[in-house]
């Protein structure tokens, strides 16, 4: 990638987004290509047809998606199924149309079965059961990646698929039931404290293991595989299954290489706000998957390691919040 390639970036003011952007910026990349959900429906065929055909975007971060955490799952599965189908196959057709060079589509780790061994391999795709919870946002994002890889075969184009796990830090969304667990908590713990509640609850067991990945580590990784040189790029584009007999989708994990369980969690981000109440698991919530953690070793011996702790990422992210209350 050029330092002044033309890039678009996808789900700019989206937690992957903007850590994409700053990213890109960081490293001199200058001649960047944003839109706002206002400016550009994604969901819109035409909308992106045209946009794709006025702007002839070089290098393209897939990162707009409709995403939440396991209540916005649960509650609006058909939003999730369609829009992120729509979106994906719009700016990924588009992206053959018009001839970008690269894309880079971002998903998430529940795209693995439900009860893949652990850590999950890329190989693990498509092996097994989904977890219910999140399936209409997995299998959207399933399609996403067979449609990168038979792009591939068809076209030749080179897009690959990154998926990150669970992902925190500035820019996330704090609602209190449609977020992800480390804002969800971030919140309740802080209203706690300040209202000074005797106790705080904690939705399922406590005992599901996640693996947390600061944004900003996870942008320099998308970035980085971005920049990989042609050998080692088309190398993780995938083969061709009927022909090679392996099955290598064209698929990146995106991990930190540990996990914790959500009680952990919950104490961590207890200790940074410095809370001093109790913590009560309200067990009639759903746990999810009992663990997720990632096999990170294609990423890690292309030469990326991530650089923020939990308890680093943790300080930052609640600052973050602070600003936005
Ligand atoms: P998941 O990784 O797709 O299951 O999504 P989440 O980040 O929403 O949830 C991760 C785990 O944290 C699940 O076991 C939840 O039950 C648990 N959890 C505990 N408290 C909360 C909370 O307040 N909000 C959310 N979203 N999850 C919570």
């Amino acid at each position: 990638m050029d330092k002044n390639a033309k890039i678009y970036v996808a789900g700019h003011r989206g937690l992957v987004g903007s850590a994409i952007v700053k990213a890109l910026l960081a490293q001199g990349y200058t001649n960047l290509l944003t839109r706002t959900h206002a400016e550009l429906d994604l969901t819109s065929q035409t909308a992106v047809t045209d946009f794709f055909a006025a702007e002839k975007p070089e290098y393209v971060f897939l990162a707009a998606a409709k995403v939440g955490g396991i209540h916005a799952n649960n509650t609006y599965p058909a939003q999730f199924i369609h829009e992120n189908l729509a979106i994906q196959t719009n700016v990924i057709h588009q992206s053959y149309v018009n001839g970008v060079k690269r894309l880079l589509f971002l998903g998430s780790s529940c795209i693995y079965p439900k009860f893949a061994p652990q850590p999950m391999k890329e190989e693990h795709l498509l092996t097994g059961a989904l977890e219910p919870t999140n399936r209409p946002y997995a299998l959207a994002k399933i399609a996403g990646i067979e449609m990168c890889w038979s792009y591939n075969r068809q076209y030749g184009t080179k897009y690959l698929a990154a998926m990150p796990t669970n992902l925190y830090g500035p820019g996330d969304n704090y609602h209190p039931e449609n977020s992800h667990v480390i804002p969800a908590l971030i919140r309740k713990f802080h209203e706690a404290k300040v209202s000074k509640q005797a106790e705080v609850t904690v939705w399922g067991t406590g005992t599901p293991k996640r693996e947390f990945l600061y944004n900003q580590d996870m942008a320099d990784a998308c970035v980085f595989l971005m920049q990989l040189n042609e050998g080692q790029f088309n190398q993780l584009l995938g083969s061709d299954e009927s022909a090679s007999g392996k099955f290598q989708p064209p698929l990146v994990n995106l991990g930190y290489g540990s996990d914790i369980t959500i009680k952990t969690l919950a104490e961590t981000v207890q200790k940074v706000i410095g809370y001093e109440g109790k913590i009560r698991f309200d067990t009639s919530k759903p746990d999810g998957s009992p663990r997720k953690l990632m096999d990170s070793t294609i990423l890690h011996q292309a030469g990326w390691q991530p650089k923020v702790s939990i308890e680093t990422g943790l300080e930052v992210a609640y600052h973050d919040f602070l600003k936005q209350i």
